[in-house]
């Protein structure tokens, strides 16, 4: 048991709270309020990480808006799971020396994953220049004191330090839907899957104390909310470095008994990790959504084995199994990677073989993406890229008949679902999602609804949706 994980302490949130002060002060005293424009990359983590800069950004005075041009402050909060995103994201930093040349007074800051990559922050210290500040994952609880330092002494501050992770408790939110909440139960990751940057940049697991999930998955009941989504890298594992009687499932258990009408979902789970126990509890639980995303990642042992999954296909196999004989309507997700270095194309088309075997709901999909400082980067990689496409393409084609031929298996069927969204498309008013999160657009209903369970009657469906009508309504 890690009993290293360092909790920040009260008085040192409280000592935040004070720069926020500060700040709001400075804001007041402008003639108008200044604008925060805060553009999010990658997961769900990266998401709840930003509803807490906007908490902070609030507590300063700031409003908020879309608009680079407009804002007096830009938060780029980043992500380091693929190079594509990172050069993105570059990209637009890049860009936004022209928004700053006509605002000099624009403070813009990168934060995130990305941030916490040395050769990332070098890269800004040294061609990034209208980039003012820089923090990594670790110093977010700081930012009002960072933000602070770059206000008042117009300096350019970077808070890097390459830490194991510590856990805040009391910052700030400011949620971005009233109807779906996310709460971060654990941070980092142990793993240290061989592709992947996520420990180096997170560090290590550490869960948040049960008192205060549940304190927060309480006040968002009794706001309200209505889906209800636990994050973390492992959430399977959680509660292992805390030295207390209680997994995930338990968790899982006391979070159920919370009362109000609301679903609880998780994200992301570990096959290593993923317990009977937890699969028991989920069959008991009333709110906790039929809907489990357990990555694969490949269906070659030999390539599990290269990853450091920790898992092979049987023992996969017979966790899909296992879960579906405890919850049979469970939707299953899952993330794979195609082309990871010295997979051949008999491995790939094991990993074709597992998706038809177990005939997942929906899929995640991405060609591998090297990540410099991760053991798979100075893998040999032989396949060229157009194979991987061609690869990447066949099991685009495979799983899409496969979702297909799921939908159409819901069509005629009526499902309790939550409104959560009046609907962009011509012929469909609202979309709602059903309890295993399928996304369906609903042909009738207004913008009253949005936020409530209702009954929908599924009559078609594709690939990629449902389709259906409020049920009971002719
Ligand atoms: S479990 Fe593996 S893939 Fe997931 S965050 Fe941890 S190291 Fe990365």
């Amino acid at each position: 048991m890690d009993r290293q994980t360092t909790r920040i302490s009260p008085a040192d949130i409280d000592r935040q709270r004070e720069f926020c002060e500060q700040i709001h002060e400075r804001s007041a005293a402008l003639p108008t309020p200044p604008l925060a424009f805060v553009d999010t990359y990658g997961c769900q983590q990266n998401e709840a990480d930003s509803e807490r800069i906007r908490g902070y950004l609030a507590s300063m005075g700031y409003g908020f808006t879309e608009s680079e041009e407009a804002a007096d402050a830009i938060v780029i909060n980043t992500c380091a799971i693929r190079e594509h995103a990172e050069d993105r994201v570059l990209g637009n930093v890049g860009a936004l020396v022209h928004a700053k040349r006509r605002h000099p007074g624009q403070i813009i800051c990168l934060c995130g994953c990305m941030a916490q990559e040395p050769q990332v922050a070098e890269k800004i210290r040294q061609s990034y220049r209208h980039v003012d500040l820089v923090f990594g994952p670790h110093a977010l609880w700081k930012f009002p004191e960072l933000f602070c330092r770059v206000l008042t002494r117009r300096g350019r501050v970077f808070d890097i330090a390459d830490e194991p992770g510590s856990i805040a408790e009391g910052i700030p939110v400011v949620r971005q839907s009233g109807i779906k909440g996310w709460v971060s139960i654990m941070y980092g990751c142990n793993n240290f899957c061989s592709y992947c940057i996520v420990p180096y940049v997170r560090g290590r697991e550490r869960s948040r104390k049960p008192e205060d999930v549940l304190a927060e998955v309480k006040a968002l009941a009794d706001e309200g909310y209505r889906d209800i989504t636990l994050l973390g890298q492992n959430v399977n594992s959680y509660g292992k470095d805390l030295g207390l009687d209680i997994d995930f499932a338990d968790l899982l258990e006391r979070i159920d008994a919370i009362p109000g009408d609301f679903l609880i979902r998780f994200m992301t789970s570990h096959p290593k990790d993923a317990s009977q126990k937890l699969f028991e509890t989920m069959a008991r639980c009333k709110k906790v959504a039929p809907a489990f995303h357990l990555p694969f990642q490949a269906g070659s042992d030999r390539i599990l084995k290269a990853m450091n999954r920790v898992y092979d296909r049987a023992g996969y196999l017979d966790k899909v199994r296992r879960l579906r004989e405890q919850v049979p309507d469970v939707v299953i997700t899952s993330d794979v990677i195609v082309g990871f270095p010295g997979e051949t194309t008999p491995e790939f088309e094991e990993t074709l073989s597992l998706i038809e075997e177990v005939r997942f709901d929906a899929l995640f999909t991405f060609i591998y993406s090297p990540r410099e400082g991760t053991p798979a980067a100075s893998m040999p990689d032989p396949m060229s890229r157009a194979e991987k496409q061609a690869n990447f393409q066949r099991l685009v084609d495979v799983q899409n008949v496969i979702s297909a031929e799921k939908h159409a298996a819901y069509v005629g069927k009526t499902l309790r679902c939550l409104i959560d969204g009046v609907s962009e498309d011509a012929g469909s008013a609202l979309t709602a999602r059903t309890p295993g999160n399928r996304l369906v657009r609903v042909a009738d209903g207004d913008a009253s609804l949005v936020g409530q369970f209702r009954d929908v009657e599924i009559t078609a469906a594709n690939t990629w949706s449902l389709f259906g009508k409020l049920a009971g309504q002719g």
